[in-house]
């Protein structure tokens, strides 16, 4: 049986970069990865500031990736829209370019990178893990991180409920929708769902979508009927797509929990980290900056010969709280009345919109110069803006 000191199961963000924190210290390291070649993935595909500031720090260099700047943000709900600055600057790039930009790092950097592998199962005995792949081989690790984003493992379940389904679909769009949509992201608020649009690279605009599972399962698949949907639940996000091009047949989809959800300590663990620690509502556009920000708390724990536990109380403490805000306006803007509330006062109070967008942020790492690429210290963590 092949034994390795650092296995890293699932290579989206937060098990790529893990593995790039980790090879950069020069320690061993395997990735295992279901997919065979990248691919699309739900994702608003938002990059928030603490999120360029971890894919700087790992040597990803976003711009020549092609991503585009995204500096001001509107809400849609119910007849209104209100139209705000972002307090950061944003950048927008595809899950396909920006997940293997990051699995291409760790291999640079000496990971083991397999693909097209599924691990099945992990158990533990003593102080190991023995994880069993569907490819028959079985690897023992004595550090097991979890990065299998919305889907559990066999062997570490957690319960979390998944009773909405994420969309993504990605559209061509005419020249004067690619105006209109320059440098903003839109956001449409409906019944527990929401809509997300904005331009990625190459003039290509994404749509992700949060819905109830069983108001999903009523649409049914493909983009028409999903069009038809938008038309009464969200009428401006439907006209705006009004002659855009979808780019496959029918959107991606994801199941997702409601709310936000951030792992309680289980007791002989993994480290858990991205979505498989915790979940944020994604109309903060900050899913991302979790799973990079847990990846860099994970490698320092493993540096450290830190325990699972430790790691977790030290990640919860980073992502508690916009978790619990965005929860709360998550759940306000799920109802009609909490939405008409929510859009009366930021209309009327100016300042609102951002106050939420700073708030429902993790801590920007803070620069430590000369560290470019090298591996993260918990000291990131220690000053908030
Ligand atoms: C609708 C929606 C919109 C969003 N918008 C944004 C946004 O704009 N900005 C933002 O920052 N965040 C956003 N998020 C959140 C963001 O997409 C996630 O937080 C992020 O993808 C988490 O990364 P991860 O590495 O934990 O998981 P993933 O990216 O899901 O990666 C998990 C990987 O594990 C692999 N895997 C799973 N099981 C196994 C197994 N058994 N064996 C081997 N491999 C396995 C999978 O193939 C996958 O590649 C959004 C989420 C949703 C649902």
């Amino acid at each position: 049986m092949k034994r390795i000191e650092t296995v890293i199961v699932g290579g989206g963000p937060a098990g790529a970069a893990a593995a790039c924190g980790l090879a950069a210290l020069g320690r061993e390291v395997m990735l295992i990865e279901r997919s065979c070649a990248p691919h699309h993935k739900v994702c608003g595909e938002f990059l928030s500031v603490e999120t360029q500031a971890h894919l700087r720090r790992l040597g990803i260099d976003i711009a020549a990736l092609g991503a585009v700047a995204i500096e001001r943000v509107s809400v849609a709900a119910g007849g209104r829209m209100v139209t705000a600055e972002l307090p950061f600057r944003a950048l927008s790039l595809s899950r396909f370019r920006l997940d293997r930009a990051l699995l291409q790092c760790a291999a640079e950097r000496g990971a083991d990178v397999k693909r097209g592998v599924s691990v099945r199962a992990a158990a533990r005995d003593r102080e190991r893990w023995t994880l069993r792949c569907d490819d028959g081989e079985a690897i023992q690790c004595r550090n097991l991180v979890l990065a299998t984003g919305k889907w559990g493992l066999r062997g570490i379940e957690d319960g979390r409920d998944a009773s909405l389904v994420g969309l993504k679909m990605h559209f061509k769009c005419p020249p004067e929708m690619q105006r209109a949509l320059g440098g903003l992201v839109e956001l449409s608020l409906f019944d527990s769902s929401y809509g997300g649009l904005e331009l990625v690279e190459e003039g290509v605009a994404n749509l992700a979508l949060l819905l109830p599972r069983a108001v999903a399962a009523r649409i049914g698949p493909g983009w028409p009927a999903l069009h038809v949907h938008l038309a009464v639940a969200m009428p401006r996000l439907a006209e705006r797509l009004h002659g855009a091009e979808p780019l496959w047949d029918k959107p991606l989809a994801v199941v997702c929990p409601s709310g936000g959800h951030l792992h309680a300590d289980g007791g002989a663990e993994a480290f858990r980290v991205g979505d498989r620690l915790a979940h944020i509502p994604p109309f903060t556009g900050d899913g991302l900056a979790i799973a990079l920000t847990s990846a860099a708390l994970a490698v320092e724990h493993i540096r450290q010969g830190g325990a699972p536990r430790a790691y977790l109380a030290a990640a919860r403490r980073v992502t508690a709280a916009p978790i619990r805000l965005a929860s709360v306006v998550s759940a306000l803007v799920a109802n009609r009345s909490g939405r008409a509330a929510l859009m009366l006062a930021a209309a009327s109070i100016p300042g609102l919109i951002d106050l939420i967008a700073r708030r429902t942020r993790l801590p920007v790492p803070s620069p430590l110069p000369g560290l470019r690429g090298a591996p993260a210290r918990l000291a990131m963590w220690q000053s908030r803006r």
